[in-house]
């Protein structure tokens, strides 16, 4: 093994795709970045709209009661 090949957890289906890989071949879900996949950035994406969502819903709780 010369060529050592990395696999990464696909987010849509989470099997296995290889690093080097444009889209998933199992369910064709398309990697931004091939090589360079970064999880965590939908992941932090993801809490930033929830975060986003909840100051939102306590702001308007918040003036409703006064
Ligand atoms: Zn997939």
């Amino acid at each position: 093994m010369s060529e050592p090949v990395l696999f990464v957890g696909c987010p849509t289906c989470g099997k296995a795709v290889s690093k080097q890989a444009a889209a998933c071949p199992s369910c064709g879900h398309q990697f931004k970045a091939p090589g360079a996949f970064n999880p965590f950035h939908d992941l932090v994406h993801g809490c930033l709209v929830l975060v986003v969502i909840g100051f939102v819903l306590f702001c308007i709780l918040a003036i409703g009661k006064m």
